[in-house]
């Protein structure tokens, strides 16, 4: 099992078994959310993931691919925790957890992305991951 929580502990969070991907994404969403040039996600199948504290506030909005996004982070800190979307190859949810909350030392470690996607929004001064597979979009066809 895997934990994560916020900064103030209000939020925690955790899952079963292997991710079913780990995901670098480039996309102008993520650079917003995270303050940086891309973000860090690990996806889960939503059975998988469990809501073990606290009640974190949702968001909710358009993606870039054109289906809902909810978006979930504590109120009081604002640690962003996970975000929620369609798994379109079989009608459910995909729980994408940042994989910065992660309690684990070496979570970033033993969820090192195999994928990068919206690499076409790729800053110049960050280097392609070595081994992971490109995608210039949201590499949906790789999920
Ligand atoms: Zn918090
Ligand atoms: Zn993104």
């Amino acid at each position: 099992m895997q934990t994560g929580r916020c900064i103030c502990g209000g939020i925690i969070i955790s899952f079963e078994g292997r991710p079913m991907v780990n995901v670098l994404c480039h996309c102008g969403v993520c650079r917003k959310l995270s303050g940086g040039p891309y973000s860090t996600n690990t996806c889960i199948p939503e059975q998988e993931f469990k809501l073990e504290k606290g009640i974190p506030k949702e968001y909710q909005f358009t993606g870039g691919s054109g289906n809902s996004v909810t978006i979930y982070f504590c109120d009081i800190c604002s640690t962003l925790m996970y975000s929620k979307c369609a798994n379109v190859t079989n009608g459910g949810f995909i729980i994408v957890v940042k994989t910065g909350v992660l309690s684990d030392q070496n979570a970033l470690e033993e969820n090192q992305p195999v994928l990068e996607i919206f690499t076409r929004n790729r800053v110049s001064w960050v280097q392609p991951l070595a081994g992971a597979t490109q995608a210039e979009g949201s590499g949906s066809s790789q999920i």
